[in-house]
């Protein structure tokens, strides 16, 4: 198992090396601020066959592997070069499309994913649901040859860039379904169909994605858009909701170790008094526990990709991992802010920037709360308050 994440890791880090030489942090931190997107980076990957690592090869990719994505996201975050994007598309889109998509769906969307022609997003979040993701009111309504969609979705990032969204909606209201998992479907959705309405909100993060607010005001999609059995979405939607919680664990542990780089190399050199601070103890030992969380957050990481590429039960390591990679994420920021006193916040030592990143990563796509409830009640059998 470790042999052939190695062996996997060494292609990758190769092909990130080159790739980062002409996009590296500084090319990133300027689209992020622009908000231009990163095209040129995207064509390179698709050619190289990167954005193909969801998408199995009859279908124009190189072999569904998570764990391959996993390894790709966290080498360029090792680097400081998030890709959000790959998340949302290639683990939320193509993911759930090559296992639960019918034939048609898999011809039509797998390999516009694969040579980066087609992006995703993946909608599930309602200001009135929250965390409470059963509990959504999007309501997809049988209408002939088509669903009629109404309802909204809150924070859905890369919307304006993506060619169709994933929605997550109701085609059983929660208080008529038998079971709170049962009535759900999902849906692929032309987000310049008409009834779509979409807002940008007012997030103050660095990254190349931007949230809206968007609207759904009897949106007609066919039934051939719909991805899975019809109110039986749970499985599907958890095929995309357990990879996005490695990749994004992978993003935040490489983001820990860029940041922490940057704070061992300023640490050797800077003096105040007799000796580098790196050989305070009281900066030292900080440093030495976030590195050991955050390589022990990447062996979690990593086991849940192999699981769920192998067709286990993902679930309680994909959580575990993203708890993980976010306390360890935080805890390998902060260390590093605080190993460059002042200068932490300065643009030029671009730490403060990737701060608003890992805290994220406390909150969203999951919250910490709801993480540790679902190990409480579904790992140790605990009773649940709510
Ligand atoms: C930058 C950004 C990008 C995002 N991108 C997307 C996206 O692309 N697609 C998408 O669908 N969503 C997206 N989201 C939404 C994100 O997944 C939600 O914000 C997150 O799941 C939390 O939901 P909420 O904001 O409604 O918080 P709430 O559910 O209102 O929670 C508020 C607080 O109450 C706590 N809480 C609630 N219930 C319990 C309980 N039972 N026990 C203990 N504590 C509890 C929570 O843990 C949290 O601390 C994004 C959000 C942000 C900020």
């Amino acid at each position: 198992m470790l042999e052939s994440t190695d062996r996997e890791r060494e292609t990758v880090r190769d092909f990130v090396q080159r790739l980062t030489r002409k996009y590296d942090r500084s090319y990133w931190v300027e689209r992020a601020t622009s908000g231009t997107g990163v095209d040129e980076m995207w064509r390179e990957m698709a050619a190289a066959g990167y954005l193909g690592i969801t998408v199995p090869e009859e279908y124009g990719g190189t072999g569904m592997s998570l764990v391959r994505l996993t390894v790709l996201l966290e080498e360029l975050a090792n680097r400081g070069v998030p890709l959000g994007f790959l998340v949302v598309s290639n683990a939320m889109g193509a993911i759930p499309i090559a296992r639960h998509g019918t034939e048609a769906q898999k011809q039509r969307y797998l390999p516009r994913l694969a040579e980066g022609a087609e992006k995703f997003c993946f909608a599930i979040t309602e200001p009135d649901a929250g965390s409470n993701s059963f509990n959504i009111r999007t309501l997809a309504r049988r209408d002939g040859d088509s669903y009629v969609l109404s309802g909204q979705k809150v924070f859905i990032s890369g919307a304006d860039q993506a060619q169709h969204m994933l929605v997550v909606a109701r085609t059983t209201p929660a208080d008529q379904a038998a079971d709170k998992r049962q009535g759900i479907s999902l849906f692929i959705v032309d987000p310049k169909a008409a009834g779509v309405e979409m807002h940008r909100l007012d997030t103050r993060l660095m990254a190349l994605e931007r949230q809206f607010q968007i609207f759904f005001d009897g949106v007609r999609v066919p039934h051939e858009n719909r991805l899975g059995a019809e109110g039986d979405g749970f499985k599907v939607m958890f095929d995309a909701l357990n990879p996005e919680r490695v990749t994004l664990a992978a993003t935040t542990i490489g983001i820990g170790r860029f940041a922490l780089g940057k704070a061992v190399e300023y640490a050797r050199t800077r003096k105040v008094f007799d000796v580098p601070i790196g050989a305070h103890q009281g900066l030292s030992h900080p440093m030495a526990v976030a590195k050991t969380h955050l390589e022990l957050a990447a062996l979690m990481t990593h086991y849940a990709a192999e699981l769920f590429d192998s067709g286990g039960k993902a679930g309680m390591y994909a959580n575990m991992a993203k708890y993980a990679a976010a306390e360890a994420g935080i805890e390998a920021v902060d260390v590093a802010m605080q190993v460059h006193g002042g200068s932490a916040f300065t643009g030029e030592t671009d730490l403060i920037t990737l701060w608003p990143f890992v805290r994220l990563m406390r909150t969203a796509p999951v919250t910490r709360e709801m993480i540790l409830n679902y190990i409480a009640e579904h790992v140790l059998g605990l009773p649940r308050s709510y």
